[in-house]
């Protein structure tokens, strides 16, 4: 046992009387600083814009989805929280430009650890996250978001789905950025 430790020692004595003044120097020194505590729910601050919150399912401009129900973003999920089916389009009933679109979305958010993987693994940037925070609930069935939850909003000029591509004549118009 060093002398410091000895309690009975001079050293250990002195450690006795001036461990607790330190102590309470800090909580001294903290009564004065400005209290951090923030007022949520009442005042709600914004996030870090790349804040991961709420999945969001974008659209092309003329409304059609983005979605093509490719699955990547499922089969990247560490938690097993997105469960997609994919579905043919046809000429007559048009989701998304393209062969496919995702007939079923649906993201478990009591399984999502908000990590982003998914995300990064979507080909189309037809999934991705909001920075709304804001996914509690008091039962497990509303945490478990269909597409019609996920999708993002109709803007002025789009077209809510199905219809025809508007904006090219094929999907390759659409990925390529050369839309009219
Ligand atoms: S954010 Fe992470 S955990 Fe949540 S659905 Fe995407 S991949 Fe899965
Ligand atoms: S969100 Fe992206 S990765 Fe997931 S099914 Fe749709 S297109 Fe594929």
């Amino acid at each position: 046992m060093s002398e410091s430790q000895d309690p009975t020692s001079p050293e250990g004595a002195k450690q006795r009387v001036w461990d607790p003044i330190a102590g309470f120097g800090v909580t001294f020194r903290t009564m004065f600083k400005k209290v951090v505590t923030e007022q949520y729910p009442f005042e709600k601050l914004p996030t870090a814009p790349r804040f991961h919150g709420r999945h969001q399912l974008n659209r092309w401009p003329d409304g059609l989805e983005k979605c093509i129900g490719c699955e990547l973003c499922a089969w990247a999920c560490p938690a097993d929280a997105i469960y997609v089916e994919g579905a043919s389009n046809t000429e007559d009933e048009r989701f998304s430009p393209g062969e496919r679109y995702g007939r079923v979305y649906q993201i478990n958010y009591l399984r999502c650890i908000l990590c982003g993987l998914c995300i990064e693994a979507c080909p189309t940037r037809a999934l991705t996250m909001t920075n709304e925070y804001e996914l509690a609930d008091d039962n497990r069935a509303d945490l478990i978001y269909e597409k019609s939850d996920l999708l993002a909003p109709l803007l002025p000029g789009m077209e809510q789905p199905p219809h025809p591509m508007r904006l090219g004549d094929d999907e390759g118009d659409y990925y390529r950025g050369t839309t009219r």
